[in-house]
């Protein structure tokens, strides 16, 4: 073992990529009071994070600040201290709150200048609308001296681009359909020949059946081996996701290192690991159906249509999905995929027996190759001690015989039926795996 983990630090070792350091690194300061109650929420900074990786800018602080000068312009000057890029978001408007050209231009001393074709560009739009240009919409031709302006296409707040000792400041307007365009049209040329050659290298793994911890404790072995790689678990529910990024200038080194990874990975969680692409269960149970020319129907209870919904997400589903039902009282379990009555009297609705009848009635019904069914408790009420809220059985069924998992859920209604609805697909693609395995050792 210890020979053994020589072995992996030279290897991770080998291929440590050193360049780190040489990405751009950018802040991002998202400024207006309303960001900071519960009902607005800073979106922007995501559409910015992804186009600034994009071209190997490294995010590496976001600031959500409120329409105060004193704080705008310490937030300014706090980053402006670490990052070689600051982008601002929003307060470009015409009004008494909005602030953020006054307090950069106090920071870096310069002065606010008129500017007569902004000005003029902002009265011709008032015009075009029919309407007069309110007296504080002057506000928005005001530049700080050395600036350039950036063009909003979409709107009257221009934005602005200045340097400042070696580093650049952005300030782009808030509205989502100002920002894009203008970040599009205006600032992605400008700093695509400032960057380096260092881009972002990800892959992203989605595990089904695990517990987090579970996940953690299985691969951290092996993360922990590779310093130049970002590894991050992320639980959601009915699934764990591993997303590995990597930030170099070498594409060749960075793709070795994340191919490896991935192997590595693939090798200590199997056939738990359901992609290693980013895609849905939903997805990969599709790609499984159309490559097996196997059809698949439905018959659910307590997720009330979100299998059906979840396999009919899929452009393309009319080739495999049949149609399903949503059965809820007994009467319909009964009367539409032919649920014995005896069995719903003497195992109850929520039971093994149950869903695996479900799932080979509505195969035998549809005539499709498989059925699917789930029963179960959502909660928050009808609980006992024997089934508890959470208690959720799910079945496939296929001519051969099928397959089934009891589950005890945690969580709310929502979380319950989400990971019902993902357990049940799970035992989709697990029933295509085990039947790819099972050739390949015949022909073995
Ligand atoms: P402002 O440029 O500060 O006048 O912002 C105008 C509008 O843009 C606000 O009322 C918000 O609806 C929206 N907005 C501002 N900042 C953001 C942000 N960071 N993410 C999403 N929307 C924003
Ligand atoms: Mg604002």
């Amino acid at each position: 073992m210890e020979a053994e983990n020589r072995l992996h630090v030279a290897v991770a070792r080998a291929f440590s990529l050193q360049v780190h350091n040489n990405s751009v690194k950018a802040e991002i300061i998202a400024i207006g009071s309303e960001l900071l109650t519960p009902d607005r929420v800073d979106t922007n900074s995501l559409f910015l994070t992804e186009q600034l990786n994009r071209l190997g800018i490294e995010v590496v602080r976001k600031l959500v600040v409120g329409d105060q000068r004193g704080q705008i312009r310490d937030s300014f000057r706090e980053a402006l201290g670490r990052a070689e890029l600051v982008i601002s978001i929003g307060g470009l408007g015409p009004t008494e709150d909005d602030l953020t050209r006054e307090a950069l231009a106090e920071l870096l001393g310069r002065r606010l200048i008129l500017n007569e074709a902004i000005l003029l560009g902002i009265q011709a739009r008032f015009r075009r609308l029919g309407r007069q240009m309110p007296e504080i919409n002057q506000r928005q031709a005001m530049v700080p001296e050395g600036a350039i302006v950036l063009e909003n296409s979409q709107g009257t707040a221009p934005g602005l681009w200045l340097e400042t000792d070696g580093r650049i400041v952005i300030l782009l307007p808030g509205p989502p359909q100002e920002l894009k365009p203008m970040f599009t049209q205006e600032v992605e040329g400008r700093l695509a020949w400032r960057t380096t050659a260092v881009r972002l290298y990800k892959r992203e793994l989605r595990v089904a059946g695990m517990a987090e911890s579970d996940v953690e404790q299985r691969i951290a072995p092996i993360y922990t081996r590779y310093p130049d790689a970002q590894t991050t678990i992320l639980a959601s529910p009915g699934e764990v996701q591993i997303h590995l990024r990597a930030w170099s200038a070498d594409a060749t080194a960075a793709e070795k290192l994340l191919k490896e990874m991935v192997e590595r990975v693939v090798m200590a969680l199997g056939e738990n690991i359901f992609t290693t692409k980013g895609e849905s269960l939903e997805e990969v149970v599709a790609r499984d159906l159309n490559l097996n020319g196997a059809t698949i129907a439905v018959a659910e209870s307590c997720t009330g249509g979100l299998l059906a919904q979840r396999l009919t997400s899929i452009p393309g589903s009319s080739s495999y999905f049949l149609g399903g039902v949503v059965c809820y009282s007994n009467d319909l379990k009964r009367v539409w995929v032919d649920v014995p009555a005896d069995l719903l009297e003497s195992k109850g609705a929520v039971s093994m027996e149950v869903a695996r009848a479900l799932a080979e009635g509505i195969r035998r019904r549809s005539g499709s190759t498989l059925g699917l069914a789930v029963t179960g408790i959502a909660g928050p009420g009808g609980g006992s001690p024997e089934k508890p809220v959470g208690t959720v059985h799910v079945a496939l069924a296929e001519r051969a015989g099928g397959k089934e998992r009891t589950l005890h859920l945690p969580g709310d209604r929502d979380r319950i039926r989400w990971q019902a609805s993902q357990a049940a697909l799970d035992l989709v693609r697990r029933h295509f795996l085990y039947a790819q395995q099972g050739k390949q050792q015949n022909r073995g």
